[in-house]
């Protein structure tokens, strides 16, 4: 557990957000930092011929910012989503080389080493699966026999998937997939789903709750095992007119890993497809389960071939980088202001690499070029600040949680002040948002940990994201490189200040 010093909680708060208020003002009022005439090198050099100590605070972090270089960050968000990192799927090799970047740049910066025996690597343990193909998704129907669909286009793999094939099956559709006696609930009720394929809804059905761990894919995949389903196919959202988002690449870990059951997650045109021969689609299923607040399980007429492959492994090690920038004031250099972002995304799919640019190359790239800013700037806050680049955030957030728990330097040293996120999709702009303590739930991010032990969190992040988190379109082209320079200002004078306040 965490021990955490309030550290005067609600006037810091107050302190702090009204800091961010005026910082924010001036950058959107276009404060901008002082450059040379001639060069688009910022002015490091004046920066540390200036020795004299200003007395302000906010001028000791301004100061700084020169070594904030726009052009750098823009290179780096680049080289991050490109192919070379294969989406940074924790456990995989894409990530593992992202972490040695990330641990390298640290080290070059003269960060000090947050991990075990002097590295900027912290391990710890997840369950990794990566799809590696073959895939292959083709419907046939007495009628006609359909064409396969194109991965990546039509159909995706669930971060669960197991590696199997099925060939020409029947298929039963089974609303969401859920089985509770003490409800009455049973999606499977009078369908024989031996060996077949079952297609189901994501998530629960309209107007219910408190469906917990059953509303995971794996668990409902385990449901299905218990059934004798052969493989399942996922309708993520049924109004939608694309293919839907990966959503997570694991979402939801509970339930025992299915290994030889080919999960994929389809178009909503597919399942329509699907349905061919009967008078439903799959916005009036949904529509009825939720209308009727019961389930309606259906044996369909068509058939499916499906196959997916991956690469299973129980226990993959995995690293958050870490270092941090020792406080100038030796009475209070002991306190740590957190600040991290998380470095995986949700990896590649059978050579369809998706670069999450936005999510979360860019909080990454943020965090990175904070960090050589101020280890490279003369003047440091009188606490520690401590960054933090989290492995594991689309796993659930384990990377966090590993590390709230695990704490450098042992659970009793360093006391969590105050701790900011340069979270996802930062696209251009930021909103700020705080959060009460909840569990992990999807759409959270790695302050979540943070926020449930009881520290004050500030979470930045861009939100109205057109649509393209967690798909290939999540490219580097459509970040506002402006935004995205003005926004590190923000956000590196907000950490300064945190960590120099009285
Ligand atoms: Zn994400």
């Amino acid at each position: 557990m965490i021990s955490c010093r309030p550290f005067e909680y609600i006037s810091s708060r107050f302190l702090t957000w009204s800091r961010i208020c005026l910082l924010a003002l001036l950058l959107g009022a276009g404060f901008t930092v002082p450059r040379t005439a001639d060069s688009q090198e910022p002015r490091a050099t004046a920066v540390t011929e200036h020795t004299e100590q200003p007395s302000s605070s906010i001028m000791r972090a301004a100061l700084g910012l020169p070594f904030i270089e726009r052009e750098a960050m823009r290179q780096a968000i680049y080289e991050l989503a490109s192919p070379e990192f294969a989406g940074r799927l924790t456990g995989a090799d894409g990530y593992a080389l992202a972490a040695r970047y990330a641990a390298e740049r640290f080290r070059a910066a003269g960060l000090v080493p947050g991990g075990p025996e002097g590295s900027f690597l912290q391990p710890f343990t997840v369950e990794a699966n990566e799809v590696t193909g073959p895939m292959e998704l083709r419907i046939e129907h007495d009628e006609w026999s359909g064409a396969p669909y194109r991965f990546g286009r039509d159909y995706v793999a669930r971060g669960f998937t197991g590696t199997g094939r099925v060939d020409n099956a029947g298929v039963v559709f089974v609303g969401y997939g859920l089985v509770d006696a003490e409800r009455g609930w049973n999606d499977y009720a009078g369908v024989n789903a031996q060996g077949k394929v079952a297609l189901m809804f994501m998530g629960t059905p309209p107007g219910t709750s408190g469906w917990g761990e059953k509303s995971r894919p794996r668990f409902k995949a385990s449901v299905a095992a218990e059934r004798g389903v052969a493989g399942i196919l996922f309708i993520d959202d049924p109004g939608a007119t694309a293919l839907s988002p990966i959503v997570s690449v694991y979402h939801g870990q509970e339930g025992e890993h299915q290994e030889q059951m080919p999960l994929l997650s389809i178009r909503n045109t597919i399942a329509d497809d699907l349905l061919h021969g009967t008078s439903h689609t799959a916005v009036s299923l949904r529509r009825r389960i939720a209308d009727t607040g019961s389930p309606f399980p259906l044996e369909l007429t068509t058939r499916v071939t499906m196959e997916a492959g991956a690469q299973y492994t129980a226990a993959a090690t995995t690293w958050n980088v870490v270092g941090w920038v020792e406080g100038s004031d030796p009475s209070v250099s002991d306190e740590y202001v957190i600040v991290g972002g998380h470095l995986d995304h949700v990896g590649q799919q059978a050579g369809v690499v998706y670069p999450g640019a936005q999510d979360n190359a860019s909080g990454s790239v943020m965090i990175m070029a904070m960090a050589e800013a101020m280890a490279r700037s003369p003047f440091k806050p009188r606490r520690s600040v401590c960054f933090v680049l989290f492995a594991g955030e689309e796993l659930f957030l384990l990377g966090s949680e590993y590390f709230a728990s695990h704490p450098p330097g042992g659970a009793s040293t360093p006391i969590f002040q105050q701790f900011v996120v340069a979270a996802d999709r930062l696209y251009g702009g930021f909103d700020l948002e705080s959060q009460e303590p909840t569990p992990a739930r999807p759409g959270a991010s790695d302050h979540s940990a943070f926020v449930n032990a009881g520290v004050p969190t500030v979470y930045f992040h861009s939100s109205g994201a057109p649509g393209r988190a967690h798909t290939a379109a999540d490219v580097p082209q459509n970040i506002d490189y402006d935004a995205f320079y003005r926004t590190t200002l923000v956000v590196y004078l907000t950490l300064f200040q945190m960590a120099d306040q009285q």
